[in-house]
């Protein structure tokens, strides 16, 4: 707590980039915000992951199939368009 009001350094308002946070189903590809508190899949069941099982890195891009961080392998499905 700052007890007086800097006048000089201006508050700068920075582009926050909130990065929003998936799961993601290593099984089907389905995935959902973390927001969403789910756990397992709704499609098949197989329970989902927050971040790389490998680097621990949080899965930011839902439709990935491997990790941007340490190229593991994240999602098995082979069918994709
Ligand atoms: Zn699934
Ligand atoms: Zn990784």
């Amino acid at each position: 707590m700052w007890s007086a009001m800097s006048t000089s350094q201006e508050v700068h308002n920075k582009h926050q980039v909130v990065q929003e946070r998936y799961r993601l189903c290593g099984s089907c590809g389905n995935f959902c915000g973390v927001s969403e508190n789910q756990v397992y899949c709704i499609v098949c069941g197989e329970k989902l992951m927050e971040e790389c099982p490998q680097c621990r890195e949080p899965i930011v891009y839902p439709t990935a199939r491997f990790c941007p961080v340490c190229g593991r392998l994240l999602v098995q499905v082979q069918n994709l368009p």
